[in-house]
């Protein structure tokens, strides 16, 4: 069995080349779920739908959220009201969160609802959120005028357009969580474990504050691999970059293999990062060199199949 540590888009765009290399029953995501909120009432889990969509084939092809072909009459039509969304949900995309909305509310758990979201997509993939407690991202930021004021990670990524500096990161919740069923289970018995190409402050980071994970995976360290998210020093997509730069976090593979060392015992980088191989195995992780950037999923699934040929 292999196990992979997912956060949204760039999990989702490895994942779907892991499945094309490695029998998709024999994959479980454990999937970040810091970045779930309410919205108008609806119970949103952005990193579980963009994994669940994108293994659907069904994903947008350059928006990194939501589905393809998707329209937005009944957000729009809320102007009606006066309500002018920030967080904007599509058409289709609402199905899923009503869905998902009712069933919690009937006292289902979201590992629960997760199984039926994806068993309605033909996925055979297990997907396991990392805990069916509340847990939530929460960013201190700095304004310009030096005035501090915590955020949601919606309202910092999305409502404020990543504008405000972060001065620091906390998981609300995540202490008195306890890991979704099977999600131990999985990391103590997997074959190979695989931290995907994700955020590591705010997708990778919150899966290991869920008490319980961070011990499970120093203990397999041996079989734990991450793929970097930085490639030649920047990121691919999103704010990476500039979460790890205010957490002190140098801004490279180096960085990560260094935020990984404790329970990741290989890393892919780049094949732009091969001169600093030496660099990220004097933090005691092996270096395996890649190309990494997912242009398409026959690369993707070259990527994998790289992951799966390190740790034989
Ligand atoms: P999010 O929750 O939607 O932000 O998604 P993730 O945390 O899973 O992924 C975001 C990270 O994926 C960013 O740090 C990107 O640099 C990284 N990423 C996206 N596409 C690629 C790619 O093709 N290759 C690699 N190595 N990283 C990627
Ligand atoms: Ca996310």
């Amino acid at each position: 069995m292999i196990v992979a540590l997912a956060g949204g888009v760039g999990a989702a765009r490895f994942l779907r080349g892991l499945v094309r290399v490695a029998p998709p029953e024999e994959i479980t995501v454990i999937v970040n779920t810091a970045d779930d909120d309410i919205f108008h009432g609806l119970s949103v889990s952005p990193d579980l739908d963009t994994v669940t969509y994108t293994l659907a084939g069904a994903e947008h092809p350059e928006q990194g959220w939501g589905l393809e072909g998707e329209s937005f009459r009944t957000i729009g039509a809320l102007s009606r009201f006066g309500v002018s969304p920030w967080f904007r949900l599509g058409d289709l995309d609402i199905a899923t969160h009503l869905f998902r909305t009712e069933r919690l509310r009937d006292g289902a758990t979201l590992s629960e609802v997760t199984r039926e979201i994806t068993a309605s997509w033909g996925i055979t993939t297990l997907l396991i959120p990392m805990t069916d407690d509340a847990v939530g991202t929460r960013l201190t930021v700095e304004r310009e005028d030096a005035k501090t004021e915590v955020l949601r990670m919606q309202e910092w990524f999305v409502k404020e357009r990543t504008a405000p500096t972060v001065r620091n990161v906390e998981f609300d919740g995540a202490q008195n969580s306890v890991p979704a069923p099977g999600v131990l289970d999985a990391i103590s018995e997997a074959e190979t474990i695989i931290i995907c190409p994700s955020n590591p402050v705010i997708s990778i980071g919150p899966i290991l504050a869920i008490p319980g994970i961070r011990e499970a995976l120093v203990a397999r360290r041996s079989r734990v691999v991450g793929v970097s998210p930085i490639i030649a020093g920047e990121t691919v997509k999103g704010p990476a970059d500039r979460l790890m730069q205010s957490l002190g976090i140098e801004v490279s593979c180096v960085g990560v293999a260094k935020t990984y060392a404790e329970y990741c015992s290989t890393l892919i980088i780049d094949e732009r990062d091969a001169s600093r191989c030496d660099d990220v195995e004097a933090h005691g992780v092996r270096a395996v060199v890649a190309q990494t950037l997912m242009s398409d999923p026959d690369v993707a699934a070259s990527l994998a199949r790289s992951v799966l040929e390190a740790m034989e």
